[in-house]
């Protein structure tokens, strides 16, 4: 019964939750979308997943109980109880997913961190080749790899937690998970205001207004001398990122996705892929936009649950 849509993913991210119902090959037939619930009640922002997932059943014709497998890309970082516990970028303090899926549903439940559900997603849906890196910049940043076509998980599934690399080893700002000068400190879409504050504090002159000033704001003013400082900074800050992966997994492939690459490609994207070849001493890796846009970690979640 190909045909019906009995298979489910989702994606938990920091800001939004989506999730898709397909059929066994993976042609989607119901999607929904919310912003992820912010509170420390962890039960409870499980319980608004749920509620997104029966959103996207009902659109497919279905109701949570016939679904076969789900699938869910989430946040870490990640227990082996199908939890996330103590994110950096979210105030829950442990968010009961699969529990709270699989009381719903009575599928089979797989949970893997959302970027290393975007890797898998590049493979099943967009010719990713064996070595392959997928980058999220987004309210966090993160990577999911693929060496010798095999998924890189490691201990606890937080293999390639790279958005707490240092690449500023003065540590000049504070990440949210306590350390000093991790890249995510510096390039999610979240800490881009304190750090535009932080260039400020340096002498940079700017007409943006500090107080109010958004991610959104710094790439609409590429001519403010800050936002111009800031972008050129973030531009190397995630060069320096990319290039440590590259020399650690050395992919023939970094596909960038999240919404602060694929809101601003030209600003985020391009300094990337021009700058690589100064910073890698291996093979320099096509760096592209994910072609699958905001559903990568859905549709690599999706993939979790499809047959094989
Ligand atoms: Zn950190």
């Amino acid at each position: 019964m190909s045909g019906e849509p009995r298979y489910a993913g989702i994606d938990v991210g920091a800001t939004n939750t989506r999730a898709v119902v397909a059929n066994a090959t993976g042609e989607v037939r119901g999607r929904a979308r919310d912003r992820t619930t912010r509170v420390s009640d962890g039960d409870r922002v499980a319980e608004e997943v749920v509620g997104v997932l029966r959103e996207a059943c009902g659109g497919a014709g279905v109701g949570p109980d016939d679904l076969k497998a789900v699938g869910i890309g989430a946040i870490g970082p990640q227990d082996d109880r199908g939890g996330v516990v103590d994110p950096p970028n979210h105030p829950a303090d442990r968010i009961p997913l699969v529990a709270a899926v699989e009381a719903a549903t009575g599928a089979s439940v797989r949970l893997r961190n959302d970027a290393v559900a975007g890797v898998i997603a590049e493979r099943r849906f967009a010719d990713a080749p064996d070595n392959a890196v997928y980058l999220t910049l987004s309210s966090g940043v993160g990577a999911g790899v693929v060496v010798d076509g095999h998924v890189l998980t490691g201990s606890g599934g937080n293999a390639a937690e790279v958005g707490h690399i240092t690449v500023d080893s003065t540590g000049a700002v504070a990440c949210g998970c306590g350390g000093r000068g991790h890249w995510e400190a510096y390039a999610a879409g979240t800490n881009l205001p304190a750090y535009a504050r932080h260039v400020h504090g340096e002498g940079v002159e700017t007409d943006l207004d500090l107080g109010e000033v958004t991610a959104p704001d710094l790439f609409a003013a590429p001519d403010d001398p800050l936002a111009a400082e800031v972008l050129d900074r973030l531009a190397r800050w995630n060069t320096l990122g990319a290039a440590a992966l590259v020399h650690a997994y050395a992919p023939d492939l970094v596909s960038v996705g999240g919404a602060v690459a694929c809101n601003n490609p030209a600003a985020v994207v391009d300094p990337v892929r021009e700058r690589l070849p100064d910073h890698v001493v291996t093979s320099v890796p096509e760096v592209r936009v994910t072609p699958l846009g905001d559903e990568v970690v859905v549709r690599g979640a999706l993939a979790l649950a499809l047959p094989e």
